[in-house]
This record gives C-alpha cells, sequence and structure tokens, in this order.
C-alpha cells in the first residue's frame, strides 16, 4: 500500500469511492489533494481559503480572486491525473457539460484552464453552504424540506435531460444546499450526453462498463451504464428521497417509508415509482 493519511479518507464510504469509476479502481482511494498550501503556489494570484471536497476524481478548493473580488470553487484535476489521456478527457468533459448548463439549479461554470504545473482546473460558483449528505449525517430532514429539496432537483434534472444530459451520479454529496435552502446539482463527471459534442465524442464509457456509485445505481445502469437513459436518474432520485424520509438505504426488500419513519403514506407510492426495477414503469419525466 502506498501510504495515505488515513485522515484524509477516514469517513468516507471506500465503496462508494471506487464505484465513481470502476475502471480505474484504485485512483479514488490512493491519491492525495495537493495541500491548501500546495494548491496556493499553483494560483499565486488567487487566495486559497479552504478545501471544500475531494472525491473520486478531483479536489475542490475555496478560492477568493481579488481581482474580480468573488468567491469561486475550483476543481483541481492531480497531476497524476493530468498526464493520463483518458482523465482530462473526462475531466474537461465534465467542464464542457457544466458550459453547456445554465439553470438555477445547477452549479454555473466559470472558466477552465491549465496551471503552469500542468494540472487542469474549472472555476465553478462557490456555493456557500452543504453538501446535502452533511445535512442527512446530522439528521436534519424533515418532510417538508425532503420533498422540498427533491422538487428542486427534479427542476435541475428535467432542465438538464431536455439538453440530453443523463447526470448518471446523482446522490447527496454531489447535491449542494446554499443558506437559502436552495439545491444546486454539481459533479457532472459521469454525465452522459445524447448527441456528439464538436469533437465528435459521445460516450466515454464503454458498454457493459459500471458507473455510478452501487447505492444509488440503477439497475439498467449498473449492468450497462452507457446505455442507461435519464430514468436512470429518476431512480437515484427515489433512493435519495428514501433516504432523507428514513435516514436509511432501501436494501433489497425494504420496507415504505410509513412503516419505517411514520411519513405520509402517500410518498411510499413516489418511492416505490421511482424505484422500480424497469424504467418504463418509473416515472417517465423528472
Ligand atoms: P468529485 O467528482 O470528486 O466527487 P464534486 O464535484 O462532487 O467532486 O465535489 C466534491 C465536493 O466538493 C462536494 O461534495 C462538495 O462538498 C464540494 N463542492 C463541489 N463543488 C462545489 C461548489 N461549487 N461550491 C461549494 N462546494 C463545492
Ligand atoms: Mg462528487
Amino acid at each position: 500500500m502506498p501510504s495515505t493519511d488515513p485522515s484524509l479518507i477516514a469517513g468516507l464510504d471506500p465503496a462508494a469511492l471506487f464505484g465513481l469509476s470502476a475502471d480505474e479502481p484504485s485512483a479514488a482511494g490512493l491519491w492525495q489533494p495537493p495541500t491548501v498550501e500546495e494548491a496556493a503556489k499553483l494560483f499565486p494570484t488567487w487566495k486559497m481559503l479552504g478545501l471544500l471536497g475531494r472525491g473520486g476524481m478531483g479536489a475542490v478548493y475555496h478560492v477568493h480572486q481579488p481581482d474580480l473580488d468573488r468567491e469561486v470553487a475550483v476543481k483541481l484535476l492531480p497531476i497524476e491525473a493530468s498526464r493520463d489521456e483518458r482523465q482530462v478527457e473526462r475531466f474537461r468533459r465534465e467542464a464542457r457539460t457544466l458550459a453547456k448548463l445554465k439553470h438555477p439549479g445547477i452549479v454555473a461554470l466559470h472558466e477552465a484552464g491549465t496551471t503552469p504545473a500542468g494540472h487542469f482546473f474549472f472555476v465553478m460558483e462557490y456555493i456557500n453552504g452543504h453538501p446535502l449528505s452533511e445535512l442527512i449525517a446530522k439528521g436534519k430532514m424533515d418532510v417538508p424540506r425532503a420533498i422540498d429539496i427533491v422538487r428542486q432537483v427534479c427542476d435541475a434534472l428535467a432542465y438538464a435531460h431536455a439538453q440530453g444530459i443523463v447526470h448518471r451520479d446523482i446522490k447527496p454529496s454531489n447535491i449542494l444546499i446554499d443558506q437559502d435552502g436552495h439545491a444546486r446539482v454539481a459533479d457532472f463527471g459521469l454525465a452522459r450526453w445524447d448527441k456528439p459534442d464538436a469533437s465528435g465524442a459521445l460516450e466515454l464509457s464503454q458498454t457493459g462498463m459500471f458507473m455510478g456509485t452501487p447505492a444509488y445505481t440503477a439497475p439498467e445502469q449498473a449492468r450497462d451504464a452507457a446505455h442507461a437513459d435519464h430514468r436512470a436518474d429518476l431512480y437515484s432520485l427515489g433512493v435519495l428521497l428514501y433516504e432523507m424520509l428514513t435516514g436509511e438505504l432501501p436494501r433489497g426488500v425494504f420496507q415504505p417509508p410509513s412503516r419505517k419513519a411514520g411519513t405520509d403514506a402517500r410518498l411510499d407510492n413516489v418511492v416505490q415509482r421511482a424505484l422500480q426495477e424497469r424504467p418504463e414503469d418509473r416515472y417517465q419525466a423528472a
């Protein structure tokens, strides 16, 4: 085992991290993001305020840009990955996906670039708040709030789906809730496009390849991510709703939220329908 600082990976679910991209199973657990001090050297004209998060493929820093007097979030691809053509292509794809999407429920992209040392990065609007995963962990989800968040994510997904983009990694750590309770969908790193872009690239995943985060992934996406459509996102959203209502993931033969958490029985139908095995039995649109 290469040496890793346990504090960096403590509390993270290795299965979820590894699941981010199963064709690079070791990438997630083994790399260490540059420290805030190291990152500061990469962007000498900006002020590094802290590390906001890290996931399978990037580290996200909180940054102040003095020239524009604005706070932003900078997602940085580690240098090892910046030398790997496929990871670079994926990272650029994520930036290009965000660049296409302009919606109040989706994190906005400002710019993208490369550091003099060769790291790829992109700059997003900074969301002052918390990932939904933290709010769920703190048990801060009442039913109206859960419904409100699902409704907001549905709006954002309906828009993305109308642009031909499937997110494929809807889960609590990829939904950011700001101080006013507004939800933003983030992390389009695994997104699928239904139309080729200028470079002719359509699909970076290969047929039969796993992509996603196991607990949230629709069965057809787990089997073949390349062909899963927008209804896979609606399944993931069903998992998320169940988790917000009950504090647990729907596993195996799961109890409806009303039995588990005493919520309104009408929500059972919503969860049940979103979690149907066959996409044609689910809700058909966000
Ligand atoms: P990964 O692909 O590595 O999972 P994400 O894009 O999901 O990266 O970002 C990782 C974490 O960084 C998020 O869970 C969130 O905590 C934080 N984060 C990402 N983007 C922003 C943003 N625009 N504003 C504030 N925090 C963010
Ligand atoms: Mg993420």
